[in-house]
């Protein structure tokens, strides 16, 4: 199933071409919240008949009469791989971008994960916000994240699949500064609009093999970043295992897994296209931040 949020925050499930409304399935007081979707992922085991039997009636509305909002808008924890696939690891130790710390240690096995807030979320008919900073840079990275099912510790890669709720694309929005004198990591990955997310959740029962999709991002058009899954260094089930050791993971929480070679600069005026395989397509407009 595809789940996505629209228009005033209501769950729906995408069916041939439009939309049918799961929102009588939250409970309260989390119907209409941006929590809903944790509360559909958190009670699934018990509502996945329920959602499958109101999308089989067809569409209500068609996907051009809704505005899709961000799916998961708030996960309490939004976790994200950072250098997981090794051409992106040798653009980036190559690059003016790169600290002394990274230059040095440039085996991304073992590096963890980094945090970004989910006040950074982003919906799919919402524009990157680029903030009024002379002389630094945005980069585009598209990532496929996977999104918690029911929440679990202690995971190993073996266990973590039956966590998976879904999967949908991500853009990790990232502020780059020349040189060595960096500012944290996870600021630069935070400013509002800097995790567009979308367009919907794919369940993870229609994905076959999470490790072998293809990604795609074009900036204007012109093709940026092009990989497979496949060639992540750390798979998908070690992911979600790893971070389970670390803290509880909770229902909804999103894990962006990692961006492919060939991140660069976006600019306003700019439009970025990127998708996951099976999991659809994002279109963004880049525009300068009013504030
Ligand atoms: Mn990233």
């Amino acid at each position: 199933m595809k789940i996505a949020r629209y228009d005033e925050g209501a769950i729906g499930a995408i069916v041939d071409g439009g939309v049918r409304d799961l929102t009588s399935l939250i409970d309260q007081p989390w119907r209409d919240t941006p929590f809903a979707i944790n509360d559909l992922i958190a009670r699934w085991d018990e509502l996945e008949g329920p959602a499958a039997e109101l999308a089989a009636q067809g569409p209500e509305r068609g996907l051009d009469e809704v505005r899709l909002l961000a799916p998961t808008p708030r996960p309490q924890h939004l976790f994200a791989a950072p250098l997981n696939y090794r051409p992106h690891v040798a653009e980036m130790v190559d690059s003016k971008h790169a600290p002394v710390a990274l230059r040095a240690e440039h085996s991304a096995a073992g590096l963890g994960f980094f945090l970004k807030p989910s006040g950074s979320i982003s919906g799919p008919e919402e524009p990157i916000l680029l903030p009024p900073l002379p002389g630094r840079s945005f980069h585009h990275e598209i990532e496929l994240a996977v999104v918690i099912g029911a929440g679990a510790r202690g995971l190993n890669a073996a266990t973590a699949r039956q966590h998976i709720f879904g999967y949908v694309p991500l853009l990790d929005i990232t502020l780059r500064t020349e040189g060595e004198r960096q500012e944290e990591r996870v600021m630069r990955k935070s400013y509002e609009s800097f995790t567009p997310i979308g367009p919907y959740v794919t369940t993870a029962d229609e994905i076959d093999d999470p490790n072998r999709l293809d990604l795609h991002l074009a900036v204007n058009g012109e093709s940026r970043q092009k990989a497979n899954t496949a060639d992540l260094i750390v798979g998908v089930e070690e992911l979600v295992a790893t971070a389970s050791n670390v803290l509880p993971l909770s229902p909804g929480d999103v894990y962006a897994t990692g961006t492919p070679e060939g991140v660069g600069p976006i600019t306003v005026g700019d439009t970025v296209t990127a998708g996951v395989e099976a999991l659809g397509e994002l279109r963004i407009a880049v525009e300068q931040r009013g504030w």
